[in-house]
């Protein structure tokens, strides 16, 4: 290869690790998760589509992030009441609303999954959209348990396919998972830094490995402690205040499992047991099922481990 042919591939190279900035989002399911991803895209300058399944939920959905932004607001600009309704009423202004999955991602730069953890229902959707988003949009799931690569195989674009894994409450939590897969470029994986830096969030790499980084940990922790309960080794309220106090953990590992619902722990641990049965991490455990069983699923069913007053 001559000098000069090397030099222009270098340079060819070198900008297409620069793909176009992230300007326009589109962010599939207005749950929990995806206004959360919506409120934090529009409130930093983002063109924002939150896509679900009718209007009803819809309607829901902008109702939390008109909640959530005037909060935002508040914090931000405190009695000055003009400069907060200006500041929401422009936010709000970047978000539109969609039924439509497939017309919302013809012109969008990156889609951002957001949907039941299903692993079917997610391929489903993928292999659906990789038909009609442009070439050059990136995919992105925000699933907290299952891996990007079974959900990415679903599309023609595995190299601009990713995890960006968010956490809960998106606008308050600072930490951006980005988790590559073996056939994701480096041009997508820049783009996906640079976006989750342009949300003023703090992005980490991470492999496409069970858990990723902070559940990888999180979970297996909380299992642990409802072990030592199983074995009669300890009191949930004495795990609890012995993290907090002892280890410095803002919550005790029952609170957390309560908030984050002991179905979703149980989904989480059931499912991983079963791809990797020979990991004593991942064992499932009896206290737990009989407590998703009874319908405690933690702060959201006003029971779990601990009672919080009728829901
Ligand atoms: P959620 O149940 O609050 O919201 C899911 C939304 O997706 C619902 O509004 C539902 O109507 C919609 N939906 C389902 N199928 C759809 C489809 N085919 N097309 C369009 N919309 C569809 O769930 P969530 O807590 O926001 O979780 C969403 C994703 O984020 C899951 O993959 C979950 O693992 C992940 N996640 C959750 C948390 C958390 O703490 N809740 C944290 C990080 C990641």
């Amino acid at each position: 290869m001559s000098f000069v042919t090397k030099v222009l591939r270098r340079g060819l190279t070198t900008s297409a690790l620069r793909m176009a900035a992230i300007k326009h989002v589109t962010v599939i399911g207005g749950g929990q998760m995806g206004v959360g991803i919506a409120q934090v895209a529009a409130q930093t300058g983002h063109q924002v589509t939150v896509v679900d399944q009718s209007e009803e939920i819809l309607a829901h959905s902008k109702l939390s992030i008109e909640r959530s932004l005037s909060r935002v607001a508040k914090k931000k600009f405190g009695e000055d009441l003009k400069a907060a309704e200006s500041y929401s009423k422009s936010a709000l202004s970047s978000i539109s609303l969609s039924t439509d999955a497939l017309a919302a991602v013809t012109k969008t730069d990156l889609v951002i999954e957001a949907i039941i953890e299903n692993l079917q229902v997610k391929q489903e959707l993928f292999s659906q959209l990789d038909k009609v988003a442009p070439q050059e949009t990136i995919f992105a799931s925000n699933t907290s348990s299952l891996p990007i690569s079974d959900i990415a195989i679903s599309t023609d674009r595995r190299d601009r396919f990713a995890g960006l894994h968010f956490f809960n409450p998106v606008p308050v939590m600072k930490l951006v998972e980005v988790v590559q897969i073996s056939e994701q470029s480096d041009a997508t994986f820049q783009s996906l830094m640079d976006f989750s830096k342009s949300l003023g969030k703090v992005p980490v790499v991470c492999k496409d490995t069970p858990g990723f980084i902070v559940n990888r940990l999180l979970v297996p922790y909380m299992m642990e402690a409802i072990r030592l309960v199983e074995r009669g080794d300890a009191s949930a309220r004495d795990i609890d205040t012995a993290m907090k106090l002892g280890a410095g953990y803002p919550m005790g590992p029952f609170e957390l499992a309560d908030y984050v619902g002991l179905d979703v722990t149980k989904f989480i641990i059931d499912g991983w047991h079963e791809k990797f049965p020979n990991n004593p991490l991942f064992e499932p455990s009896p206290l737990l099922d009989q407590k998703v069983a009874q319908g405690k699923l933690g702060t959201k069913k006003g029971e779990g481990f601990y009672p919080y007053g009728k829901k």
